[in-house]
């Protein structure tokens, strides 16, 4: 099943996605988060870093542009690029250097600096479904499929 689709019934199964997702995803993946404000992106997130490990907060990072973990000898980089507006920004704060093979990234709002951002291995899409939500996930290519298909849902 490299491209699925799955409903999430309530916070806590986006927190269980997410986790499921931390099962398989390889240091060098790139993952885009598509939806629009409150549809669950960050809650993926932060139930991906839990399984991971980390204890403490998982907060959008909504004025740094990103954050950055390091769980299970992982480096894992948040983005939220919503209000990303200078281009000139990225290489200054140094966001290139965040997509290399060692690192997993993780980009909300990718739509706000799609000319700079490398192509992303994975897909996520999160939109409202009834009282919750709809996850659709693409992979685009072998590596984001061999996560994908990996996945145990
Ligand atoms: P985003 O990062 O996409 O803006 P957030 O992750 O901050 O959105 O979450 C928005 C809200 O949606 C949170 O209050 C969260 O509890 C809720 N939420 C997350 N997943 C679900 C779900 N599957 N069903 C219902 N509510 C959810
Ligand atoms: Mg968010």
């Amino acid at each position: 099943n490299e491209n699925f689709t799955l409903a999430l019934a309530d916070e806590a199964a986006t927190l269980a996605f997410g986790g499921k997702l931390a099962e398989v995803l390889t240091p060098g993946t790139n993952i885009y988060l598509h939806g629009d404000l409150g549809a669950g992106k960050t809650t993926l997130v932060r139930g991906l870093l839990r399984a991971l490990g980390h204890a403490g907060k998982v907060k959008s990072p909504t004025y740094t542009l990103v954050e950055p973990y390091t769980v299970s000898r992982l480096n894992l980089y948040h983005f939220d690029l919503y209000r990303f507006v200078d281009p000139e920004e990225w290489d200054a704060a140094g966001f290139r250097d965040y997509f290399n093979p060692e690192s997993l990234c993780l980009v909300e709002w990718p739509e706000k600096a799609q000319e700079l951002l490398p192509a992303p291995d994975i897909d996520i899409r999160l939109q409202p479904e009834g009282e919750g939500r709809r996850v659709i996930a693409s992979a685009n290519t072998d590596s984001g499929k061999q996560c994908l298909t990996k996945l145990n849902l």
